[in-house]
């Protein structure tokens, strides 16, 4: 059961999609999220996985232990760099309690991307603020829903 709890932390943070990673992002991606629903799952963390073009930004959301060390893997792994912390902190009750992990490749025609960068160029992520990240990575969530509730209502 993912409940709310008083420990509940929610780290924020972007990195940069490695060359060998983007060369096989399909296969990357598949393999990134088999080991982070199964670590994830049995260390109740849940969350969302973005990539958008050429940078991943992720929210890992649970029990601030299993959050820090989470991210000190997750940070050593060669398929991408410059992992940066955007926020972390207490948080109040998930926003990706469905998730042990889920990820989305977002087109950079999309909306809700060009709603959080404010522009039609690159998309950089040292431009980011626990803001906009939040309410990129919020965004995606709610398109994740629709399209979950589209494939069930046929
Ligand atoms: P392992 O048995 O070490 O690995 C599981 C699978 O991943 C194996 O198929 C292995 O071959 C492959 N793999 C592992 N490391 C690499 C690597 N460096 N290069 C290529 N293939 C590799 N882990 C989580 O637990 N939770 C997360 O939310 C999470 N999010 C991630 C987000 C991103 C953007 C990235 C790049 C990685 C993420 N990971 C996450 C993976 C994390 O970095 C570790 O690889 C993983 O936690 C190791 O888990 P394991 O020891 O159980 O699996």
């Amino acid at each position: 059961m993912l409940s709310t709890s008083r420990s509940l932390h929610r780290l924020l943070y972007s990195s940069r999609v490695s060359p060998a990673a983007a060369a096989d992002l399909d296969h990357e991606l598949g393999s990134i999220l088999g080991a982070s629903i199964a670590n994830n799952r049995h260390d109740a963390i849940t969350g969302l996985l973005v990539c958008v073009q050429g940078c991943f930004v992720q929210a890992l959301e649970g029990p601030a232990e299993k959050v820090q060390l989470a991210f000190g893997r997750i940070s050593r792994d060669a398929r991408h760099s410059d992992p940066t912390v955007i926020a972390a902190g207490p948080a109040e009750k998930r926003l990706f309690g469905e998730w042990n992990m889920c990820a989305r490749v977002l087109a950079p025609s999309d909306a809700a991307i060009l709603d959080v960068i404010d522009s039609k160029g690159e998309f950089e992520p040292e431009a980011l603020t626990p803001t906009s990240a939040l309410r990129l990575l919020t965004t995606v969530a709610g398109i994740q829903r629709e399209t979950a509730l589209q494939a069930l209502t046929g």
